[in-house]
């Protein structure tokens, strides 16, 4: 017994799994401009499937067509676009694929070959979709991701090219080739445009995953006040040092509970803010550890070249006048610094650097102290003026 299979209806039932992937994926993560273009484009992509089916004969069904391949590359360029990070297509792009849109529609209402009438639409698919993989083709810093739907997007439009003067065959008519063979159009390149289009697709998808599973580990590594590494994270980051030596600076605002009593709260906070903005000037590497205590981690740095950052941080902050507490109040942080090396792993120094910003408080705050190895007792080496 054979079983009968209708490639139309069987693309379409995929496509509308996909469709409802992408909206089940939407309503539960709420993140999704791309999976909304690429619902549009897939549902386009039904119609299209629906009206090559049962309706590709009449007039209205062939000028349906017309719209529809063009919209469903311009969607599926949005999802690109969106899901690369990239901005839009740009108004002339869109433009472009209106006009070349409408030309179509207006040939077919003229006694003109089909042929003719069905190249301007298909050149608004091939400008929009041109346009955004050569600007994913040129990004930088791009995603292995991205660089999958680079290579999926050119094969595409090679696709789309060759069907140019082929596609009347997809509505039962004449084609400038007289050798053509329709069934064998219809085996080979139908399918393989299939396998290619939801490729695409689902690179898509893959491509929206990875972006949420990025978002997710960033805010699961940052704090929510500062956007510096949380304590989590710069443990972790303490535990695998990406260098053999370096230097940790320990700091803590001084005297913060009286901001947060006289000012309030949410001046405390902007406070918190304003400090670890000052230390992330210093790298990539600082974290808030704390309520009002900071770490940087400062990678093939020694001691002193770290005092001096630390001391830069110092008059930075002491410096600073917050429009809410106003210069009569000065605000000021301790810091503490110690050095790791092959011998001294860095949680030990982290601990040495956390004695020093101790002892930099008995002895006045507002200072730099380094963690001295020989001598257990920190030294101050740097106070305030
Ligand atoms: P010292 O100079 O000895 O460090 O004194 P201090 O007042 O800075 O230190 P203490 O440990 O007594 O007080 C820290 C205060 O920081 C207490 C806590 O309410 C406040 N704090 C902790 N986290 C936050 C926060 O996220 N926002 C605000 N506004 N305050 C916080
Ligand atoms: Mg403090
Ligand atoms: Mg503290």
């Amino acid at each position: 017994m054979s079983i009968a299979v209708d490639l139309h209806l069987t693309i379409l039932g995929v496509i509308m799994g996909l469709i409802l992937v992408s909206l089940l994926v939407h309503l539960t993560l709420r993140r999704g401009s791309a999976l909304s273009w690429m619902a549009a484009g897939l549902l386009c992509v039904s119609v299209e499937l629906l009206v090559l089916r049962y309706g590709a004969h009449s007039r209205l069904g062939v000028a349906a067509i017309a719209m529809l391949i063009p919209a469903i590359y311009f969607c599926a360029s949005q999802a690109i676009r969106k899901v690369a990070g990239l901005p839009l297509s740009n108004r002339r792009v869109a433009l472009g694929t209106i006009a070349l849109t409408a030309l179509s529609l207006v040939l077919l209402a003229m006694p003109v070959p089909p042929t003719l009438q069905y190249v301007p639409f298909q050149l608004a698919s091939i400008l929009v979709f041109l346009d955004t993989t050569l600007a994913l083709s040129r990004k930088t810093g791009r995603h292995v991701l991205d660089t999958g739907l680079v290579v999926l997007g050119f094969l595409v439009l090679v696709g789309v090219i060759l069907r140019i003067p082929m596609f009347p065959a997809l509505l039962d008519e004449p084609t400038p080739w007289a050798q053509f063979d329709p069934v064998l159009f219809e085996r080979i390149f139908i399918q393989c445009m299939g396998v290619l289009n939801t490729g695409l697709a689902v690179m898509i998808v893959a491509r929206i995953v990875a972006n949420v599973i990025v978002g997710y580990r960033y805010s699961s590594e940052r704090d929510g006040l500062t956007e510096l590494l949380n304590r989590r994270a710069f443990d972790a980051l303490i535990d695998r040092p990406a260098a053999s030596h370096g230097a940790i600076i320990m700091c803590d605002i001084d005297r913060f509970k009286a901001i947060n009593d006289r000012f309030g709260h949410h001046v405390g906070d902007e406070v918190i803010r304003s400090f670890a903005g000052t230390l992330s000037l210093h790298g990539d590497h600082a974290g808030r550890v704390g309520g009002e205590e900071f770490a940087l981690l400062l990678l093939d740095t020694g001691i002193e070249q770290a005092a001096a950052v630390a001391e830069k941080i110092r008059r930075a902050f002491d410096s600073l006048h917050h429009p809410a507490i106003g210069a009569t109040v000065r605000l000021s942080a301790s810091f503490g610094v110690a050095a790791f090396d092959a011998g001294v792993p860095a949680r030990t120094a982290m601990r040495s650097a956390d004695r020093a910003l101790y002892a930099a408080k008995r002895e006045g705050r507002n200072r730099v102290t380094i963690a001295c190895e020989e001598d257990p007792r920190p030294q101050p080496i740097l106070t305030a003026a």
